[in-house]
């Protein structure tokens, strides 16, 4: 793991609420060296992908969704909270550990067979990230990995991913 960039993720103790600790990843943002070089280390995972759109999810994942688009010259896609996207959506329901949550996205974001890598800032178990697979798979797209910046190891959400490549940065055992 990058010393350099782990040094700039902050730990928010009982954030959003006790008992978690939050990656706050906006001291990352903040340093132009440091987003960069979390965008290539991105893009260099993405590269073996072949990925012909990113798909972000909201909200830090659009961050990293879209920077990566730019340096690799695809599109880029949006999962958002539902109610928020202005034309006809496609909406999928997941569990959280407590209640449930939903992500929307258009009825024509994806095409038939086009190869998405889905981003977002951190796994941690895997729900959201399963979630945004089935909205890509729902309209006829295939799940080409999954990137994220940070990857919270020790709640297995890669385990519940499919069997496209996953990748992320920086880690925690
Ligand atoms: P999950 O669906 O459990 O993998 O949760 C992933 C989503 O929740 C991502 O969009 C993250 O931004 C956010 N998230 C979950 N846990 C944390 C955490 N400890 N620190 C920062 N963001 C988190």
């Amino acid at each position: 793991m990058s010393k350099a960039l782990s040094k700039l993720i902050r730990d928010v103790p009982d954030f959003p609420k006790p008992g978690i600790v939050f990656k706050d990843i906006t001291p990352l943002l903040q340093d132009a060296k440091g987003f960069r070089a979390a965008v290539r280390a991105l893009a260099k995972a993405a590269e073996p992908m072949q990925p012909e759109a990113f798909l972000g999810i909201e909200s830090r994942g659009f961050l990293f969704a879209g920077a990566l688009a730019l340096e690799l010259g695809h599109g880029v896609l949006i999962a958002r909270k539902p109610g928020k996207l202005p034309y006809q959506a496609h909406r999928v329901s997941y569990d959280l550990e407590y209640g449930s949550a939903s992500l929307e996205l258009h009825v024509d974001a994806v095409a038939k067979g086009q190869r998405v890598v889905i981003v977002d800032d951190l796994l941690a178990t895997g729900g959201t990230a399963q979630a945004a697979a089935r909205l890509v798979e729902q309209q006829g797209g295939v799940v080409a990995g999954w990137l994220f910046l940070v990857e919270l190891e020790f709640l297995h959400g890669r385990q519940r991913l499919g069997q496209a490549p996953v990748a992320s940065v920086l880690r925690y055992a």
